[in-house]
């Protein structure tokens, strides 16, 4: 059963500068398992923090519904809020001096959630002792900040962060001023904290290999979560005979899956990768199969792209071929809505497998593309949609 920790639905943060409004998250769908990690991507200025500052308690949502742990964000009231923030999130930022404050030694920097928690003093040494020893830095809490490496800093803040022992830690590029290797140790080493605490991970990166460490990856395009990768157990070379025609978008085949949200009037963003390797120019031919919907660039399907020929011959009395294909929109970014009798036919629930073969982009129910029976179902799709 899922045990959600955090439902991020339709949400909605504007800006008010001067006049100005900007729309910093546009309609953000998110549900994060607990116990998950995962990584948050994105071009500076998507809306990542914003999304962190709305999770941490520190911003409230212009519109939309944001939960966590039970706790509906937008109805806290100013000592409920400070409690929240106190109990149920920590924080890491990327920069060490909003994580410590330089004049307190570090287990004092330690100490110092747990005070403002009110916990005993005897309680409180203790837990700071076992934290220092868990991040590996039990000699250092005499020590001032400044005498600390960077990547001791962000050790030190990830203490603090987990003092209270939080259900969320929310991390927004904690790893930013770090070397790579010291990067890669930090991310290992709360990939650790999340497996052994049981802490729930939002972690903001621009580290190319998190995705190899974390559950999910999610990549925020305009305020809105457009894909997600999923670390896979499986290798997709199980999948089917065509692997060669269909490529995982972005990454390595082996391990990871491309899929996108899809909302209840069937608007979804595809994939910069997607929009990349297949041209659309603002208009697109859909194509409606079984079980899963193909999207090639408007006017193609007229060409016999791929061995379509014998599709005349087969169609269904009364219809003729052109009635399987919708023309939609798309816009410069991707977005488009898919046409009623898709989502009548198709259950998607929300999300979809992206995959791209050759002049088309194919979206199937999230998992239904990934098992080992895929192969097998893609091929019997085909098979249907040829002979309707
Ligand atoms: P990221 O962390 O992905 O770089 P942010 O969430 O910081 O992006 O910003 C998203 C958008 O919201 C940007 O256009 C940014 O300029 C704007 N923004 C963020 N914070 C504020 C603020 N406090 N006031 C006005 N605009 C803001
Ligand atoms: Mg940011």
């Amino acid at each position: 059963m899922q045990d959600l920790l955090v439902i991020c639905d339709n949400l909605i943060k504007i800006y008010k500068v001067d006049d100005l409004e900007v729309v910093a998250l546009q309609g953000l769908d998110l549900e994060v398992e607990r116990g998950e990690m995962i990584a948050i991507v994105g071009a500076s200025g998507s809306g990542k923090t914003t999304l962190l500052n709305l999770l941490g308690g520190l911003d409230a949502p212009t519109a939309g519904r944001v939960v966590v742990a039970g706790h509906d964000l937008a109805r806290l009231n100013e000592e409920q809020r400070t409690r929240y923030r106190g109990l149920i999130v920590g924080h890491v930022w990327q920069q060490s001096g909003r994580n410590l404050l330089p004049d307190l030694t570090i287990a004092d920097n330690v100490d110092l959630p747990q005070i403002l928690k009110g916990v005993r003093a005897s309680r409180y040494k203790r837990r700071t002792r076992e934290l220092l020893e868990i991040v590996g830095l039990a000699g250092m809490a005499k020590k001032k900040p400044e005498q600390l490496s960077g990547g001791e800093q962000q050790r030190v803040a990830l203490a603090i962060a987990l003092a209270n022992e939080p259900s969320l830690l929310l991390a927004d590029e904690p790893t930013g001023e770090l070397d790579s290797t010291t990067t890669q140790e930090i991310i290992a080493f709360m990939r650790q904290l999340n497996k052994k605490m049981g802490v729930t991970i939002l972690i903001v990166t621009h580290d190319v290999a998190v995705a190899s460490v974390v559950d999910r990856t999610l990549a925020i395009r305009d305020g809105r979560t457009s894909t997600e990768t999923v670390r896979r157990n499986q290798p997709l070379s199980a999948t089917g005979s065509d692997e060669g025609a269909s490529a995982i978008i972005g990454l390595p085949g082996e391990t990871h899956q491309e899929s996108i949200f899809i909302d209840r009037v069937g608007i979804l963003q595809l994939p910069a990768e997607a929009m990349e390797l297949v041209p659309l120019r603002g208009r697109a031919d859909v194509r409606i199969g079984r079980d899963h919907v193909e999207i090639r660039p408007f006017g193609l399907h007229e060409h016999n792209q791929d061995g379509e020929q014998n599709d005349g011959g087969s169609t269904v009395i009364g219809l003729s071929l052109r009635s399987h294909y919708e023309t939609i929109l798309v816009d410069r970014v991707g977005r488009l809505q898919l046409p009623r009798e898709a989502l009548e036919r198709i259950s998607f629930n929300g999300r979809a497998d992206v995959r791209i073969a050759s002049y088309r982009i194919e979206l199937w129910p999230a998992g239904v593309a990934s098992g080992i029976q895929a192969g097998q179902d893609r091929a019997e799709a085909e098979r249907m949609i040829n002979n309707e």
